[in-house]
């Protein structure tokens, strides 16, 4: 069989961008990518990971904010409540934190790995995650929250990354 090898993709690659695919037909491929995307999340202590940011073009995303793993297809976020602002980092922009103003319960539709719709109702840092996570499959990054003195900052710290990495 054939290894699939997914890496993360930081900020300047184009996947990033670009909004996700819907899932038409829940297969056990998706399983199998969902549970490499949780590998990788908690292998890189991180609390959420969507899709394009290890390169694959479906709405997929896994989230564990320390209450249990989701790991959903095709979520979307039907109802907002109140407001929150949290310092969030990205394993995508690596290196920044950008506060963000979100909304401090969420409700998310989805299907589960097996194509079973499911409903969440999460408030506080997991509300947090699933809008971050959401927003990637939108290709919205934290930084597009971030004020814009702070994005040139970013911008010019991303470009000596690249540059490191011609080197
Ligand atoms: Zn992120």
């Amino acid at each position: 069989m054939e290894e699939i090898v997914l890496k993360i993709k930081t900020i300047g690659e184009p996947i990033l961008r670009k909004k996700a695919l819907q899932v038409k037909e829940v297969t056990p491929h998706y399983a199998e990518l969902l549970s490499k995307m949780a590998r990788i999340m908690y292998d890189k202590q991180g609390v959420g990971l969507a899709a394009n940011q290890v390169g694959l073009q479906e709405a997929l995303i896994v989230v564990d904010a320390g209450k249990g793993l989701y790991k959903l297809i095709n979520p979307k976020i039907v109802k907002k409540l109140g407001s929150q602002t949290l310092e969030e980092g990205c394993l995508s922009v690596p290196g920044t934190y950008v506060k963000v103003k979100r909304a401090q319960t969420v409700f998310v539709e989805a299907l589960d790995q097996d194509g079973n719709p499911v409903r969440i109702e999460a408030e506080d840092l997991l509300a947090c995650v699933f809008q971050h996570e959401i927003d990637h499959l939108n290709g919205k990054l934290i930084i597009d929250y971030a004020s814009f003195f702070k994005r040139l900052g970013i911008r010019k710290k991303t470009k000596n990354t690249e540059n490191e990495k011609k080197q």
